[in-house]
């Protein structure tokens, strides 16, 4: 028994982690590396395992960094099972052939700018994928997991995922694994969420365990509360309708816009915000996504599940609008205020809400709300930190709209909600600590006692033994 490390290692992107037991190969999430140039090319080097010897991929969650090299992982020879949940399987398909889009647009845009420059027209980029082989690998997932429920995968090898309460669909993986007579109870836990999350239920982790694959984001901070949050929220809207401004919402298109709508239509209902609001949401991928989340109740909390039962969706408001086309999105242009507009991407880095940064930007009456994560160089990242001008399709717009970072909406659990997930686990004799910055995994490894604490290095293999 063996556990090796391919992403996500001293790093919060990339996650990938592989298990060989009785010569079966079990590959835990294959993601995308994410965020400056050096880690992008990451994407592009070989996987350190050979693709076609993995039997079974058990995919955490949809997030990109969890699944965004599955395609990559199928055009190298993997012929498997890919397993997850239902909610998870659709969210991925959404997640991964978006990718293939922006990954295809992308080559396109380098291969463009390479021609302009050099003198040979036949240089080409070609993308890390494209369309067709994320169709392609589709074709792969098998079995559905349902929580709590074993998944028998070889002889002396169990899969059980457990809620992760992080986004939909999302879980903590078990392996139950035996051989020459030994045995190991080895957990992945994914992202974890925490506990009073709306739309998802608590973290729900198995409570024995030998060793622990750990996730450790947010392992050296705690957040701020989210009802304070949703207050903060509502305050920044009703303000700003008093001015008679817009509300512009950079928002992921998974997840946090459908708790957006969430708190949206819960601030409609009980009287905290207008009725008469106008909702705009430009996004197609939040769309789909939010059509997703309606399909797969079978993973909501009490509360939503109430509302579902009451013939209510949970994202319905009565001044909602999708807006799918082009000339839909283009059309919210011509509204002065009134209007909450939500749009991606979240950090601003391309999509549509850069458009309506450009239209109400320079505007003091309008506002702009920042509810998720902002990396360092990225557009929404340079208005937190209060430029007093920002570059927009090649023309400086002046910021004078009112900027505020709500910060309790992250999906991810802080340093106290990690400690009180991981007490719950029994007593691992080893932990292994992943996705965080190196400085982060520091900081929460000293907060472990009786426990073996290890943060692999990329490509490092450990033997699974009992101790
Ligand atoms: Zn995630
Ligand atoms: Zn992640």
């Amino acid at each position: 028994m063996f556990i090796s490390f391919h992403g996500a290692d001293q790093n919060v992107t990339g996650s990938c982690h592989l298990v060989s037991c009785n010569d079966t190969q079990i590959l835990i999430d294959c993601g995308l590396y994410q965020g400056g140039r050096e880690l992008t090319e990451e994407n592009r080097q070989p996987f350190g395992f050979d693709p076609a010897d993995v039997d079974y991929l058990l995919l955490t969650h949809a997030h990109l960094d969890h699944v965004g090299r599955v395609p990559l992982l199928v055009k190298q020879g993997f012929r498997g099972e890919i397993i997850t949940t239902a909610a998870s399987r659709e969210l991925a398909k959404l997640v991964i052939l978006d990718a293939a889009h922006l990954q295809e647009e992308e080559a396109e845009w380098q291969s463009r700018k390479l021609a302009r420059r050099s003198h040979n027209k036949a240089e080409k980029v070609e993308p890390l994928y494209n369309t067709l082989d994320a169709l392609d690998c589709l074709d792969y997932f098998g079995r559905n997991a349902r929580y709590a429920n074993a998944l028998k995968l070889a002889d002396g090898i169990q899969a059980t995922f457990f809620d992760a309460g992080h986004i939909l669909g999302s879980a903590s993986i078990l392996l139950q694994l035996e051989e020459a007579g030994e045995s190991q109870r080895v957990l992945f836990s994914g992202d974890l969420g925490y506990n009073g999350r709306a739309i998802l239920r608590n973290p729900a982790p198995p409570d024995e365990v030998d060793v622990v694959v750990m996730e450790t984001t947010y392992g050296d901070r705690v957040h701020k509360a989210l009802q304070p949050s949703v207050a903060e929220l509502y305050q920044a809207i009703n303000d700003t309708f008093a001015r008679g401004g817009n509300v512009i919402i950079p928002s992921f298109a998974l997840e946090r816009t459908q708790e957006v709508l969430y708190y949206l239509r819960e601030g409609v209902e009980t009287g905290q915000l207008l009725a008469s609001m106008q909702v705009f949401l430009d996004s197609p991928m939040a769309i789909s996504a939010t059509e997703i989340f309606r399909r797969h109740t079978e993973c909501y909390d009490e509360e939503a599940c109430e509302l579902f039962e009451n013939g209510q969706d949970p994202f319905h408001l009565p001044g909602l609008h999708f807006s799918r086309q082009t000339a839909e999105s283009k059309a919210i242009n011509r509204i002065g205020g009134g209007a909450v507009i939500i749009a991606g991407s979240g950090m601003c880095t391309g999509g549509r809400v850069r458009h309506h940064l450009k239209n109400n930007l320079w505007n003091e009456k309008c506002s702009v709300l920042f509810v998720g994560f902002a990396a360092r160089g990225t557009l929404a990242r340079i208005i937190i930190d209060g430029a007093k001008r920002v570059k927009l399709f090649g023309e400086e717009v002046r910021v004078r709209a009112s900027i505020h970072t709500i910060g309790g909406f992250s999906a991810h659990a802080d340093r106290d909600e990690l400690l009180s997930w991981y007490r719950q686990l029994g007593n691992p004799s080893r932990t292994f600590l992943v996705h965080g910055e190196q400085e982060v995994m520091q900081a929460f490894a000293g907060q472990l006692q009786n426990t073996e604490v290890i943060m692999p290095e990329l490509g490092q293999e450990f033997p699974l033994r009992v101790e």
